[in-house]
């Protein structure tokens, strides 16, 4: 069953005979735990951090998490001679706890990541590293969103005292989905209307987020993919006057209107919407954090086998958790060491490889 649905899943739409590898890593420049202090802190009062990868181990990336990441990929060239690209979809704010605080959670406020990265220890660098990543096509962030929050659920919830989400406000994270064996309110996907009137405001959002993204990495975002849940569709004229080309899609798509609506639609590589904006679909999946699969190395391969099969690009998920050590040091370690044994069998077994960030494809398709 499993196989049938991944081979159907790459039947439709854009087909080429290279052999293109395209790795998306999402949630860069995010906050998530603040640090092993406040994880311990967290947990022994009653937020169940230790349920979820994501809380366990996901941080703010670090000088040293960037560097390490960097040194695998620099590592591994493909035949035109380029070293391997990492695209990361990246979040451009975080709350400012200080200021939503001081109005006695009456107002929101953000800042962007690199002013965030000011007040963690050994993040003095990540800006340079992030530039010095793009310069030398290793790591080209796409856009991911302004932060990784539903704005409005989040201070409704922080208003009306929810109890769970105040003790993760204290230690300045996001993320914890339970709180004393119950579960918190969802609040981690941005662009999840509750009305139409929250639709409105995402507008703006996209506006400032795209704008940080231009100054922080000195282009305009092309490529975008909403956090945790898909978008509106009305938001795809907004994302195409930011700079967005190139979107991630579901290939069954469920988009919401507000107030528990939905219009559903099919989706391909290489769809055009009616922006002429460019569809492009996730096939493989690499996630060694996660303890659920055992290799996730052969799973990997044998999803990237299959969409070469079919001619298709290999499109692989891959979260920033997998990377990070500034809380769990093992952790980024045991991520590494599976990222570079993926891409030295990747290399091994075709040779005539291409990796390729995601606006290239994008390009490519589009051409
Ligand atoms: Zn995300």
């Amino acid at each position: 069953m499993v196989n049938l649905r991944k081979n159907l899943s790459n039947v439709f739409g854009w087909r080429t005979k290279r052999k293109i590898v395209v790795i998306e890593s999402d949630d860069w420049g995010s906050i998530r735990t603040r640090s092993k202090k406040d994880y311990d802190a967290m947990l022994s009062k009653g937020l169940e951090l230790d349920r979820s990868i994501f809380t366990k181990y996901d941080c703010l990336e670090s000088n040293a998490d960037l560097e390490n990441l960097f040194e695998v990929l620099f590592r591994h060239k493909d035949f035109t001679g380029r070293p391997v690209v990492f695209t990361p979809m990246s979040i451009m704010a975080n709350p400012s706890f200080e200021k939503i605080k001081a109005s006695g959670f009456s107002e929101y406020a953000y800042e962007p990541f690199t002013e965030t990265c000011k007040s963690y220890p050994n993040h003095d660098r990540v800006h340079a590293l992030w530039q010095k990543g793009i310069k030398e096509r290793l790591f080209v962030p796409a856009l991911h969103g302004r932060e990784h929050l539903n704005v409005s659920r989040w201070m409704k919830e922080l208003r009306n005292e929810n109890e769970g989400l105040r003790l993760a406000f204290e230690h300045q994270s996001v993320g914890a989905s339970w709180y004393k064996g119950c579960r918190l309110p969802a609040y981690l996907a941005a662009f999840d209307p509750e009305t139409e009137v929250d639709i409105q405001s995402y507008t703006k959002i996209i506006e400032t987020g795209a704008a940080i993204f231009q100054s922080t990495c000195g282009y305009e975002p092309r490529y975008f993919i909403a956090s945790n849940s898909p978008e509106p569709k009305s938001l795809e004229k907004v994302l195409k006057m930011a700079g967005v080309d190139y979107l991630t899609r579901y290939k069954f798509q469920k988009y919401p209107l507000g107030n528990g609506k939905f219009s559903y639609e099919l989706n391909w590589l290489g769809k055009h919407n009616k922006q002429d904006q460019v569809i492009l679909t996730r096939n493989c999946g690499f996630e060694p954090s996660d303890p659920s699969n055992k290799d996730w190395v052969d799973a990997c391969m044998s999803e990237i086998e299959n969409a070469f099969k079919w001619h298709k690009p290999a499109i692989v998920s891959s979260h920033r958790v997998n990377y990070v050590g500034f809380i769990h040091h093992d952790n980024a370690a045991f991520g590494l060491k599976e990222l570079d044994r993926l891409l030295t069998n990747i290399i091994n077994r075709w040779p005539d490889v291409e990796f390729m960030q995601s606006v290239e494809l994008g390009d490519l398709i589009d051409d």
